[in-house]
């Protein structure tokens, strides 16, 4: 068996705009903040393809969809993670199972954790029991303890017979 690991990591700026929420695998997380990104800023798709795609040795997700353009202004994060899993298809390769942290002060995820898992078991197929999820403050100092940030980490194990 070929089995091989891949890490992702991103990071973007919060701001706080009455009103506002933003997107965490889909799920859309309501309480008032909102991530600056020229995509549509879920920022867990975005970590979760890196990890797919350097796991396969490939460049990541920037150089197939660059920040600078206007086709990729406001676009739909789901469509990078459905190209890093079509990648790895390409190669043979299925997804073990995904393991996730966020690191995020404000709001609590507790009431989205299940949504969460259950959108990124149907993005990737996986089992729930394949998909771990953690969230972590930034315990008040740093850019993410003091709400300027929300950062992922996402770490994957492909594999192929
Ligand atoms: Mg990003």
């Amino acid at each position: 068996m070929d089995i091989r690991t891949g890490f992702g990591y991103d990071i973007h700026r919060l701001t706080k705009e009455e009103g506002s929420s933003f997107l965490l695998a889909g799920v859309r997380i309501e309480g008032g903040y909102k991530i600056v990104a020229h995509s549509d800023g879920d920022i867990l798709l975005h970590a979760l393809s890196n990890a797919i795609l350097t796991s396969l040795g490939e460049d990541d997700i920037g150089c197939a969809f660059p920040d600078n353009l206007k086709e990729t202004e406001g676009l739909d994060s789901k469509k990078i993670l459905a190209f890093a899993l079509d990648e790895m298809e390409k190669k043979g390769y299925k997804l073990s199972n995904i393991s996730v942290s966020i690191l995020l002060e404000e709001p609590k995820l507790k009431p989205y954790r299940k949504k969460i898992k259950e959108s990124l078991a149907s993005l990737t197929g996986l089992t729930i029991d394949r998909i771990g999820l953690a969230a972590n403050t930034g315990e008040g100092i740093g850019v993410i303890g003091t709400k300027q940030a929300i950062a992922v980490y996402a770490n994957v194990l492909i594999d192929k017979d």
